[in-house]
């Protein structure tokens, strides 16, 4: 592999991908198994394509083991149209749906709907600027709900439900944008998955969605076709042209993911990863203060701040000159956010580790 200098990357979206991945595009780009043309070049319909399409789906299926009995679909407009789609397809009329609001993401989601039938906030933690997750029996809720929607990862914040809400027969939609693939989940306890790609699957301009068979079933036939799940459940994401190149880097991200072990592996090194960082604002709690409360810190975006803004500016532009990225924090919650997406590799998160050790000495 070519020696080429890379930026130690911890943007939290569009964010770093897999330097393998990279190469593997880049060694294909005019020539794709020998087609003579790149995977952007080519027909939608052709051979070549469907196989780059299908096996993604496949690796989606095989890597989150996803049921039988549900869709996998690669569909477009990002997470921010799936704030539409579901309740568009999954919210009739005469039902109400429930919104845990644990964040800004949570909060568009709830607007959105908003717009298309009746909805309710289950559970806040909105009180104390999105610290926490709620504790489950927080989460209120009846049983004729048309769903619950919850943000798995709250990218903004950096919180992260660590365990899901029992919703007995009221289907579980979750927003996993921020976190999916970064750790397994037990995809049965969700009617729908969705997700942009952006963080954790590759490039931006795809959405993965995971929906169970019979809310597909389910939905208005009066939807304009596009915004119908079955629509794309019916034609294997190809009514249209699908976001073919994205869907392409993606396939190579989830094979990426399985060699390196598979989901139980990565998360494993997530795990790793954030405690590294974590370690260093437990050890030094007057000067640097992490946004999230312990028991709902994300693995996936570590927010702190520091004890001033003149200090703040000083990590951010130091780090600017070592090579980091994309560390400032969201202007809802200020400070640092480091996002360490599956893609970033731990010696990324080491040289983090080190920088802000090394700033606290020199600055406490
Ligand atoms: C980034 C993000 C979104 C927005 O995704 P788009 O693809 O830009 O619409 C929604 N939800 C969460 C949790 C996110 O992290």
């Amino acid at each position: 592999m070519s020696q080429v200098k890379r930026a130690l990357n911890f943007n939290a979206g569009p964010a770093a991908l897999p330097l393998e991945v990279l190469h593997q595009a880049r060694d294909e780009l005019v020539d794709f198994g020998g087609t003579g043309m790149s995977v952007m070049e080519m027909s939608h319909r052709s051979k070549s394509y469907e196989a780059v399409h299908n096996e993604a789906a496949v690796l989606v299926r095989e890597l989150l083991a996803v049921p039988e009995d549900y869709d996998v679909l690669f569909l477009q407009g990002g997470a921010s149209l799936q704030f539409a789609m579901v309740p568009m397809n999954c919210l009739p009329k005469g039902k109400a749906a429930g919104y845990v609001l644990t964040g800004s993401w949570s909060e568009k989601a709830l607007q959105e709907a908003r717009r298309l039938g009746d909805t309710f906030v289950a559970a806040s933690t909105e009180d104390g600027n999105y610290r926490r997750i709620p504790d489950v029996g927080e989460i209120v809720f009846g049983q004729d709900a048309a769903y619950l929607h919850i943000t798995s990862n709250n990218t903004i914040f950096g919180t992260q439900w660590s365990t899901f809400p029992d919703t007995g027969e009221v289907p579980l939609v979750a927003d996993m944008s921020s976190d999916i693939l970064s750790r397994p989940v037990n995809v049965r306890k969700f009617a729908l998955i969705y997700a942009g790609a952006q963080k954790n699957l590759g490039p931006a301009g795809v959405t993965l969605v995971i929906v169970r068979k019979d809310i597909v079933e389910r939905a208005p036939r009066d939807l304009p076709t596009m915004l119908q799940y079955r629509t794309h459940a019916k034609n294997n994401s190809l009514y249209n042209t699908p976001p073919t190149f994205a869907i392409y880097i993606m396939g190579l991200v989830l094979k990426w993911v399985k060699n390196q072990g598979g989901v139980e592996t990565v998360g494993r090194r997530n795990r790793e990863k954030a405690a590294m960082i974590y370690r260093v604002i437990d050890e030094n709690p007057d000067f640097y203060l992490g946004h999230a409360e312990p028991e709902s810190r994300s693995l996936m975006n570590v927010t702190f701040r520091l004890p001033t803004p003149e200090l703040e500016q000083k990590f951010l532009d130091g780090a600017k000159r070592e090579g980091f990225v994309g560390l400032n924090g969201h202007r809802s919650v200020g400070g640092c956010r480091a996002s360490l997406y599956n893609a970033v590799p731990v010696e990324s998160c080491r040289a983090l580790r080190d920088y802000m050790v090394e700033f606290r000495r020199k600055h406490a």
